[in-house]
């Protein structure tokens, strides 16, 4: 049971994929279990655990794998048990609760190693050269923070529509659902999100989909060492499907067009429900010394002693032309962690 008394090592915020890479490598680098706090409102796996399970990945099966094998305190070489993913064709994708089942039985093995808060944590403040944490099960003492906290998808919330959320679009079941007796649906945005909602509705057969787009569809190409839009660009079956069904061949029931002012007041306000899959924005929490969480976008320090991490924080990386993207996934995020965790083991108040 977590102690108020007691003055943490380090403290890690939030239980998705970036803060088990995050609690692993604490682990693996020495760290003693009962230094480290982890604090999350479920320990569910963040939203590769309770939302995309039916979403088809961008990472390829040996990607996941890699993961699982790379900390040590995983315990994943040491399982007895054979999950599904391990069945699966290593440089194929799959469907994400494929990663969600391994990653929550990972995520029970450190839960075992370290103390834990359930429970929604809302402020952080430097008292005593030591960062304070308020949690809605109490205020807890550490010397490290680490904010793995996730994102939350954007909305542009045009008026007089009723919004399906993505969480629903993304899985075909609950979407079918949705847009029950719907003559017309529009879904904002040209990413892998976007094309999966997109193809849900085109396989429902709704009578007219509008898809608004500011860029033309990106694709993930692998060069020699490198891969051109590998953050941004369609991979898997998701681009296998949009190249066979949008680049100048559409589906009968499918009306793309670029999201100008003219072409939204023209052919949205006839849609009764609208998809935004337009991204995300870092979930908030509040520093009482910061007024806004900027983090370093090459080593993820916030403050000395705070540091973020995951999706919400991510890595600015660079391709060999200049074009710059965020480095986001489970793989990249162990990479990550991987290279910087030197530095924030030095880097305290
Ligand atoms: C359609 C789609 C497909 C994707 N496909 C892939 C893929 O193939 N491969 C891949 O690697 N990634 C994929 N992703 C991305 C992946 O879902 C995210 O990168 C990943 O979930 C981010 O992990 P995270 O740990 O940063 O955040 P999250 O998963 O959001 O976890 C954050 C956790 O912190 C908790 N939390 C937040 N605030 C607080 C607080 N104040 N107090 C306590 N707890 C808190 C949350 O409840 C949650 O449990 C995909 C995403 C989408 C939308």
């Amino acid at each position: 049971m977590a102690d108020e008394n007691q003055h943490y090592q380090w403290c890690i915020i939030g239980a998705g994929v970036a803060g088990i890479a995050a609690v692993g490598k604490l682990l693996d680098s020495g760290i003693h279990g009962s230094r480290i706090l982890w604090v999350d409102d479920q320990f569910k796996v963040g939203d590769i655990g309770t939302k995309w399970h039916s979403v088809p990945s961008n990472t390829k099966v040996e990607l996941f794998i890699r993961f699982l094998k790379e900390c040590d305190s995983f315990q994943f070489n040491k399982r007895s048990n054979t999950f599904f993913i391990e069945k699966l064709k290593p440089d194929e994708t799959c469907q994400l609760k494929h990663i969600a089942d391994p990653l929550q039985w990972v995520s029970d093995c450190v839960l075992k190693e370290i103390t834990t808060v359930k429970g929604i944590a809302s402020h952080l403040k430097v008292k005593n050269h030591c960062w304070e944490i308020s949690t809605s099960e109490g205020n807890f003492k550490s010397s490290n923070v680490i904010l793995a906290i996730g994102g939350e998808p954007n909305s542009l919330e045009y008026n007089n529509l009723t919004e399906i959320s993505l969480k629903d679009a993304l899985d075909y079941e609950k979407v079918k659902l949705a847009c029950d007796g719907a003559k017309s649906v529009a879904v904002f945005g040209s990413s892998h999100s976007a094309m999966i909602i997109v193809r849900n509705l085109v396989e429902l057969n709704l009578p007219r989909i509008v898809n608004f787009y500011l860029e033309p569809l990106k694709f993930a190409q692998p060069m020699e060492n490198w891969t051109l839009f590998d953050n941004t660009g369609l991979k898997g079956s998701t681009a296998h499907w949009a190249r066979k069904n949008i680049n100048g061949n559409l589906p009968e029931n499918l009306y793309r067009y670029p999201a100008t002012d003219e072409n939204i007041n023209n052919h949205l306000y006839s849609c009764e429900k609208v998809i935004y899959a337009t991204g995300f924005s870092a979930r908030k929490i509040k520093v009482a010394e910061l007024a806004d969480l900027k983090h370093n976008v090459t080593n993820g320090i916030i403050a000395p002693g705070l540091f973020g991490f995951g999706i919400a924080f991510p890595e600015h990386v660079v391709d060999p032309f200049g074009y710059k993207e965020v480095n986001v996934g489970m793989w990249k995020f162990m990479a990550y962690i991987n290279r910087v965790l030197p530095l924030w083991l030095r880097y305290g108040l």
